[in-house]
Parts: C-alpha cells; sequence; structure tokens
C-alpha cells in the first residue's frame, strides 16, 4: 500500500506547487471562508495550509491518508456528476508518502486530532486544542525520492508556481478570502468578498483590473461570466488566460482558441488577452476523471460552450463601444 502511494505521488505530487494545489482544493472542498498558505523556500522547506472548513470527524482522521478514501464520492454515480474540486482520494497518502506532515483538525464538536506521519506512516496521534478547521504541514518534502527532489528548480522558480496555483484558485473562488506567505511575506491576499474584479486587481495590478470589460453569456447548458481585458492590453504568454468550469481551473486547446476568436482581428500575432473567464455547467456534462492532475477535462458540448465564450466576449466590446 505505502509503495502504490509513493507511485501515485509520482503522479498527483510533481513539485510544491501541486501539493499547494491539491491541499487548497480540500480546504476549498470543506466549506472554508478564509484560507492562510505560508510557504517557505519555494515550498521546499515548509508549506503550511490552514483553514476553517468544515475539519474531519476524530474517527476519520487516519482514513482520510487511506488511498482511494473519499468522502466526497459515495456511489458509482456520483463520479459523473462531481462537484467538488477532489474526489480521487490520492492527494493526502500521496504527499504523505513523500514528506513528514502534521495534520491538525477539529469539526468545531469536541476535541480535535493531531496526527503525523513520516512516509506515509502514522508516528503519532493526539488530542489537539484546535479551532473548527484543519491545519496541514509539510516538510522534509521528497526526502524519500532523491531522483524527484534533483528535478526540482530554484527556489524562485517553485515559489513562481505556487504562486500560480494560489493566483488561479483564488480567481475560481472570489468569495473566500485567501492570504499566501512565502518566507513571511505577503504574495497574495484577497477579501473574500464575492469581487471578482478585486481579485484580478490584486494579482494582476489595479491598472489592468480597470482596463477589463464584463462579460456575460447564457445557453441552455452553460453559463459564462467574467472579465476580458481590452486588446491593447495584452501579454506574450497564455499564462493569463484562465478559464474555471464550475470552479475548477482547466486545460482546454478548443475554449482557449474560442477566447481569442472573441477578439478576433484585434489582437497582434503573438500576443494573448488578459482573461478570467467563469464557466458553470451541469457536472454530468462534464468528465474531470481524464488525468490525475484533473487539469484536463472533456466536455460533451465542447462546441456549444466554444461559440458561446466567443459571442459573450464579441458583445462584452460591443457594449463597451456603444
Ligand atoms: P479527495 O479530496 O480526492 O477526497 P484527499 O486525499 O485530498 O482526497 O482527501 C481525503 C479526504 O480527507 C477528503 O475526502 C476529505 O474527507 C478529507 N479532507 C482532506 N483535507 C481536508 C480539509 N482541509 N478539511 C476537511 N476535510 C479534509
Ligand atoms: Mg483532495
Amino acid at each position: 500500500a505505502f509503495l502504490s502511494n509513493k507511485i501515485a505521488a509520482g503522479e498527483v505530487v510533481e513539485r510544491p506547487a501541486s501539493i499547494v494545489k491539491e491541499l487548497l482544493e480540500n480546504a476549498l472542498d470543506a466549506s472554508s471562508t478564509n484560507i492562510l498558505i505560508e510557504v517557505e523556500e519555494g515550498g521546499l522547506s515548509s508549506i503550511r495550509i490552514l483553514d476553517n472548513g468544515d475539519g474531519i470527524e476524530a474517527e476519520d482522521v487516519e482514513t482520510a491518508f487511506y488511498r482511494h478514501a473519499t468522502s466526497k464520492i459515495k456511489t458509482d454515480r456520483d463520479l459523473f456528476k462531481i462537484r467538488t474540486l477532489g474526489f480521487r482520494g490520492e492527494a493526502l497518502p500521496s504527499i504523505a508518502s513523500v514528506s513528514h506532515l502534521t495534520m491538525r483538525t477539529c469539526t468545531g464538536e469536541g476535541a480535535g486530532v493531531e496526527l503525523t506521519l513520516e512516509g506515509g506512516h502514522i508516528q503519532s496521534r493526539q488530542a489537539s486544542k484546535t479551532r473548527k478547521g484543519t491545519e496541514v504541514i509539510v516538510k522534509n518534502l521528497f526526502y524519500n525520492t532523491p531522483a524527484r527532489l534533483k528535478y526540482l528548480k530554484t527556489v524562485h522558480t517553485e515559489a513562481g508556481h505556487i504562486s500560480d496555483v494560489v493566483n488561479r484558485l483564488a480567481l475560481a473562488h472570489p468569495h473566500v478570502s485567501m492570504s499566501l506567505y512565502h518566507n513571511g511575506k505577503e504574495v497574495l491576499k484577497t477579501s473574500g468578498n464575492k469581487d471578482l474584479r478585486q481579485v484580478i486587481a490584486s494579482i494582476y495590478g489595479r491598472n489592468v483590473a480597470k482596463e477589463m470589460v464584463e462579460v456575460h453569456g447564457r445557453s441552455l447548458d452553460y453559463t459564462v461570466s467574467g472579465y476580458v481585458a481590452k486588446p491593447e492590453v495584452t501579454r506574450a504568454s497564455r499564462q493569463y488566460m484562465s478559464l474555471f468550469i464550475n470552479g475548477r481551473y482547466i486545460r482546454n486547446f478548443h475554449l482557449a482558441r474560442a477566447v481569442q476568436e472573441g477578439f478576433h482581428t484585434l489582437l497582434p500575432i503573438g500576443r494573448f488577452p488578459v482573461v478570467v473567464i467563469r464557466i458553470e455547467m451541469d457536472p454530468t456534462l462534464i468528465d474531470v476523471n481524464v488525468h490525475p492532475s484533473k487539469l484536463e477535462v472533456r466536455l460533451s458540448k465542447e462546441e456549444e460552450l466554444s461559440s458561446l465564450i466567443t459571442t459573450s466576449i464579441q458583445s462584452a466590446f460591443k457594449q463597451e463601444t456603444l
């Protein structure tokens, strides 16, 4: 069981940023409204995530570290209508198998629990005075997988990847307050007041946020909302185009092209727009179980969504020039 966790870790936990992503998604799935993320040295020396979510029942804490133990899916049919960010039950066992991990958690009723693990093996369990919510601390990452450790880049690069992950989840969840600190320095802080433009401002700066136009669209199966920067505000990288489906950041070639078609002739060659588009849809129309990273998705009505995205962006610019 421990070996298979380590193998799964190779897929789920590529680098510190993947750990931040998984732990942050868990905090969001637990209905947290406030999440603190503290990393040291690009996450290589320490990652700490503190949330104020539902917590884990004292009798379920160990179970959460078993492979494929998820509280989010109860029947096979649930797999076809996933509303949570996690569902594979792989993250905690994978992360624990390649690190020294401490979890403190409390549901708000009764005492909390503190569990420590090394390489996936439980070292200690004790009662803990914890507020409602969950705290996970990950240290000595990849201490037992030297090849993985060697593959990691500089602190600066890893910190950048972590920043990207947190930025994206903050954009997808403007109703949740998130703070990210790197080596004690504040990198991002969102208010959690639902205002997407404010989150955009804290990530891309006030000047970019000011130049963004609101996008709305609706079809039978999809609702599209968000902001696009005017064509004069462009970037040399696709990095600044963020697409979310049901709160999940996704990468999809066709949808990215649909976004660019919304700008059509307006964009200079080699330049990409700053875009934050949130798509809401019936979860039965999307398959997120394509890859362990859950980044790629399969859509059953991709054409309909593509043209909705394109036309929503086009009409947002038309409104603007009226
Ligand atoms: P998954 O998210 O796919 O269910 P994980 O391995 O990430 O699998 O987590 C296992 C289980 O541990 C979750 O299903 C959830 O019940 C519990 N859990 C993990 N993190 C948290 C958290 N921050 N707050 C509450 N419950 C959590
Ligand atoms: Mg998870």
